[in-house]
Parts: structure tokens; C-alpha cells; sequence
């Protein structure tokens, strides 16, 4: 497949922003050279696309961060043969990144033109091993579960129940965990039915809205 346009732009964010700051797995790098981020962001942002931010991608929402989606991606560790889960579809971009490191990935979404947008998008690179379901994510997808990796790009107060029984053994869990305004970066590892909770630094993520993160509190 040729490159996508803007790819001298990609190679630079990924020495920058992302090699240079620790990114190591040669597939992470792969997708994040691969896939056009501007294709995933509406005008006017998609000229930023390859800046070192978040963007706006309507709907009160954001696309994350370059070097974000990489680290998250990596904590993962997706092989080939994984079936994941993500929750917080945003506009597809993590999604198409996960669509050429694992097997099969679940996206939800609870806003219903944002699951649009990805689904859109997705479809526009004729991404096929993705499905996109509108929902509230903190209750997982108990219909395609276990999930190898589960990754929740949206900051929670604590880790949804559903989501560590819908995590296979072996598997990893990747999200945010904390305040409305910073969070930590945490990974969970299951084994044995034990689980290893590893920090991996400050985060800032729109919230999670849902039975199992912030509506419950807030109200
Ligand atoms: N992964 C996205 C991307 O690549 O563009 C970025 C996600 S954005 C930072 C967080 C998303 O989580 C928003 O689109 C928001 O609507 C969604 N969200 C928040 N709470 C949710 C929930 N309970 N279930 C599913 N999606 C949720």
C-alpha cells in the first residue's frame, strides 16, 4: 500500500514525539507511521494533526494526544492473535492504530455522532476487523468477551468492575484513574487470578461518563 498523504509529517511526529520519548515496540511505530491522523480530525484541526496535542473532534470531545495513543498502545502489548476491547471510540484513531497490531477490537462510544465520526473514518481506510458499538463502555461488552487487552481512552475515579471480570486471563487493562483533572496512568496485569497494578505517570483525559465512572458521582 503507497503511503498515506502527509507521511513526512508522520516520520517527524514519530522521532519527536514519540521515539524520542521511550516508544521502542517496531509494530507501535509501524501503525503510528502508517496512519493518517489528519484523515481522523475535522476542520479546521486536521492541519495540527501532526502537533504534539490533543484536538478537538466535536461534541465537546478530543482525539488524544500522539504520544499518548502511542504509550497506551505499547503498555497494551497486542499481538497478532488478540481480541481487544476499547472504550472511548473518539474518532477512530486509536482504534485504526490497535486494527493493525491485534486481531479483532470492540470500540464503544455513548455519544451517538461521535460513534459516527469513527465509524466513518474507519471505514474511509477500509479498516474491517473493527466494529464501532454505541454504549456505555463502563459496563464493558460481555458479548465479545474475554478480551486479551482492554484500553479506556476517557479518565475514570475507579476502575469499572465489568472490566477486570471481561479481562482474559493474562490479558492487560490500560486507563486513566483519578480526579476530574489529572489522573495516573495505570496498567493492570490478571494472572492466575491475581492482579498487578503498575503507575505509569500523570495523565489529563475527558471523563468517563457512565454507570461505572463519573455520572453516579456527579449527580
Ligand atoms: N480514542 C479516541 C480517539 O482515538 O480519538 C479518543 C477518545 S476521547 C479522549 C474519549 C471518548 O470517550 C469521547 O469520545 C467520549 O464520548 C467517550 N466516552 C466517555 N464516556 C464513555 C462511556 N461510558 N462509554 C463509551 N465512551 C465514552
Amino acid at each position: 500500500m503507497p503511503p498515506y498523504p502527509r507521511a513526512d509529517e508522520r516520520k517527524t511526529m514519530v522521532e519527536r514525539q514519540i521515539a524520542a520519548r521511550g516508544i521502542r515496540d517496531p509494530r507501535v511505530i509501524a501503525a503510528m507511521l502508517e496512519i493518517p491522523r489528519h484523515l481522523f480530525i475535522p476542520p479546521p484541526y486536521d492541519r495540527a494533526a501532526y502537533d504534539d496535542n490533543p484536538l478537538p473532534i466535536g461534541s465537546g470531545q478530543t482525539i488524544s494526544q500522539p504520544y499518548i495513543v502511542a504509550l497506551m498502545t505499547e503498555l497494551l502489548h497486542p499481538k497478532a492473535t488478540d481480541t481487544v476491547l476499547e472504550i472511548g471510540a473518539g474518532s477512530g484513531y486509536q482504534a485504526a492504530i490497535l486494527s493493525r497490531l491485534v486481531r479483532r477490537l470492540t470500540t464503544i462510544e455513548r455519544i451517538t455522532p461521535v460513534a459516527n465520526l469513527a465509524r466513518t473514518n474507519l471505514e474511509s481506510l477500509g479498516i474491517d476487523n473493527v466494529i464501532v458499538i454505541e454504549g456505555d463502555g463502563t459496563l464493558g461488552y460481555p458479548k465479545n468477551a474475554p478480551y486479551n487487552g482492554i484500553i479506556v481512552t476517557a479518565a475514570t475515579p475507579e476502575i469499572p468492575p465489568p472490566l477486570i471480570r471481561q479481562l482474559a486471563d493474562g490479558g492487560t487493562l490500560v486507563l486513566p484513574v483519578g480526579g476530574r483533572d489529572v489522573q495516573d496512568l495505570i496498567t493492570l496485569h490478571k494472572e492466575g487470578g491475581s492482579l498487578l497494578q503498575e503507575s505509569h505517570g500523570a495523565v489529563r483525559f475527558v471523563p468517563l461518563i457512565g454507570h461505572h465512572g463519573w455520572e453516579r458521582r456527579i449527580s
